[in-house]
């Protein structure tokens, strides 16, 4: 008789918006984005064994990550049950390797890696359709950590169609201290843009330069329309902002809402090089490559 699995582990990458294209809020409130979506190499590592009841923790203490039913594992683990109508728990186990509140989306990381590890321990055969789905009920960024990779985000993001990506890079990506709310940086969006399209426009160029592999056209093409509310909001990134500029005047882009700053480079001895130098002033920094995969078992035990 084979053994049935005690224990899965499933890796689930960061995220980064090559594109952040955000319209007015919609009548439920949620914006309208038009994005491109590119897992980079940061990630969390969600461990889940079969339990009588639901609980989750981490390996290693870290502030801002609430270890209750509000942690977006357990929403995705109930979630998931109850797709099913099945009776059953586990404990969530959490190695967070993706920077909390750093506009990463670490929480939609750990939600798509607990459906997949969970699907995989009871051996539940969800299909991907309604991995997906279930996905999308967590949250706007929960969908792309399952498809990975470089992907196109429509609707509230939760619309993933994955986009021919032949480039090859590598992310100085700069922490900060101090997380930034992701609904306080959108309110603030909402006071500075009232006039935001309903729609907002799908950005071909990037889309183009993209499959055909220019990395510098990539550079140029960055946008994030968070940006200006997210600078207002913490007036200690436009110093950071300035001095990435200075090394690389294209290529520099604020991560989702914010506070992580990106460095784009083409050559992985530029980008250590720029690491080096930044932590030399003080600054947290890290490399991250990207495209990646998205969520993915490691371990099945
Ligand atoms: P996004 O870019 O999707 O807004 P983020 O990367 O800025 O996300 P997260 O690290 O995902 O931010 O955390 C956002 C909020 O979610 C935090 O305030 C935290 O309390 C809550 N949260 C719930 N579950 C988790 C989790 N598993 N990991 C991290 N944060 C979580």
């Amino acid at each position: 008789m084979v053994e049935p699995t005690a224990r899965v582990t499933v890796r689930a990458p960061a995220k980064i918006n090559l594109h952040l294209g955000v319209g007015g809020p919609r009548p439920d409130g949620m914006h309208p984005l038009a994005t491109v979506y590119q897992a980079v190499g940061l990630y969390d590592d969600v461990t889940v064994t079969d339990a009588a009841d639901w609980s989750v923790g981490l390996t290693a203490p870290i502030d801002g990550v609430p270890l209750d039913d509000d942690n977006i594992a357990v929403r995705a683990g109930r979630a998931l049950v109850a797709h099913h109508g099945v009776d059953l728990a586990a404990r969530i186990t959490i190695a967070k390797g993706i920077p909390v509140m750093g506009g990463m989306a670490g929480g939609s990381a750990d939600a798509a890696a607990t459906l997949l590890a969970l699907d995989r321990l009871w051996d539940l055969q969800t299909s991907d359709d309604d991995l997906l789905a279930i996905a999308a009920t967590l949250g706007s960024d929960v969908p792309f950590a399952l498809v990975g990779g470089t992907a196109l985000g429509t609707g509230r993001g939760e619309v993933v169609s994955p986009i021919p990506d032949s480039t090859s890079v590598w992310w100085v990506v700069v922490l900060a201290d101090e997380g930034l709310s992701t609904p306080a940086v959108y309110r603030h969006f909402d006071e500075l843009s009232p006039d935001a399209p309903a729609e907002p426009p799908i950005p071909r160029a990037l889309i183009d330069a993209l499959a055909d592999g220019y990395t510098e056209e990539v550079g140029a093409l960055l946008v994030n329309d968070l940006w200006p509310a997210a600078r207002d909001l913490r007036p200690d990134l436009v110093d950071v902002e300035e001095q990435l500029r200075l090394l690389t005047p294209d290529g520099v882009l604020l991560s989702g809402s914010g506070p992580t700053l990106l460095m784009l480079h083409d050559d992985v001895e530029e980008a250590r090089s720029a690491v080096t130098e930044l932590r030399e002033r003080g600054l947290r920094c890290t490399i991250a490559p990207g495209p990646v995969a998205g969520a993915h078992v490691v371990t099945y035990a």
